[in-house]
């Protein structure tokens, strides 16, 4: 496979080409659209909260927040009691996130987010499988030290996984036995979290997430991180954006799909007829 292949540039420029769509009245058309929306907020740590006080407060026809942990419960549960401002819905899971029967509740919504203060690679993972089996397209942020990671933002089978993702890592990385160690070492201790942290760098990162959040939702804009990852540098004011070009053989998102029958004109455009159909679905058994 050539590097970037060709077939897989096609089709991500295709889709950032018709991302746009132009209204006569954008906020009315933003706001409608963003009315039909069903959002799943997988919230965990300070960011989390933060994320569920920010998503709040975007007219969403459904907002559902999972708390990742037992200890994110009370305080989300506290935030709840208040009125949303707009309208929005907002619901809670009883516990905090389980794997099992997750697929049924993010299959009902047209995203997930999930806002971390820290990486959660065997997270990820799951919430990956997860959303390739159902079809629901995913995002997260997280933060590391000063660093905010936004994405990769996956759309199933179209743009790369998140498995691709760690994979292209690897093949880039000048030391993978660092980038390796870092992430055992985060999937051993799911308790660490970074001591104290800047307010400025959670709210910015929160603002990515709600911007990439809108933007996916309206359709007005490209996603920022739609099949890549940005991550910028606060300290640094420095922001770089890679590009994830889906990995040929990924056991993750290969093994239902091969790259050919993916690559296909035909393929993109019933895949989008598909979706289409799919969130006409969701809002048929929502209302
Ligand atoms: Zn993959």
């Amino acid at each position: 496979m050539n590097y970037p292949d060709p077939r897989y540039l096609r089709i991500h420029g295709a889709i950032l080409d018709n991302w746009h769509d132009p209204a006569p009245d954008l906020m009315a058309a933003k706001q409608s659209r963003l009315q039909k929306a069903r959002l799943l907020l997988l919230a965990s740590g300070k960011s989390g909260l933060l994320a569920a006080q920010r998503l709040r407060t975007l007219p969403f026809g459904n907002l559902t927040i999972v708390p990742h942990r037992t200890p994110d419960l009370e305080p989300l549960r506290i935030l709840l009691r208040e009125a949303a401002p707009h309208g929005c819905v907002a619901t809670m899971t009883r516990g905090a996130f389980q794997r099992s029967g997750f697929g049924v509740t993010m299959a009902g919504h047209h995203l997930m987010v999930v806002a971390s203060d820290r990486p959660y690679p065997a997270l990820l993972d799951t919430l990956n499988a997860i959303s390739l089996r159902v079809g629901t397209a995913w995002s997260q942020i997280s933060i590391w030290g000063a660093e905010i990671t936004l994405g990769p933002t996956v759309i199933p089978h179209v743009t790369a996984c998140y498995e691709c993702y760690k994979r292209r890592c690897l093949a880039n990385e000048g030391r993978p036995d660092l980038w390796r160690a870092r992430d055992a070492w985060l999937r051993n201790d799911e308790n660490w979290a970074f001591e104290g942290q800047l307010a400025p760098i959670a709210h910015s990162a929160i603002a990515y997430l709600c911007a990439e959040t809108e933007r996916f939702l309206t359709a007005f804009r490209p996603p920022l991180a739609l099949g890549r990852i940005l991550s910028r540098h606060m300290l640094l004011q420095r922001e770089s954006v890679d590009d994830i070009i889906p990995v040929d053989a990924c056991p993750a998102c290969h093994a239902t799909e091969t790259m050919d029958r993916r690559c296909e004109g035909d393929r993109l455009a019933s895949m989008i007829a598909r979706t289409v159909a799919r969130k006409e679905r969701v809002h048929g058994t929502s209302s």
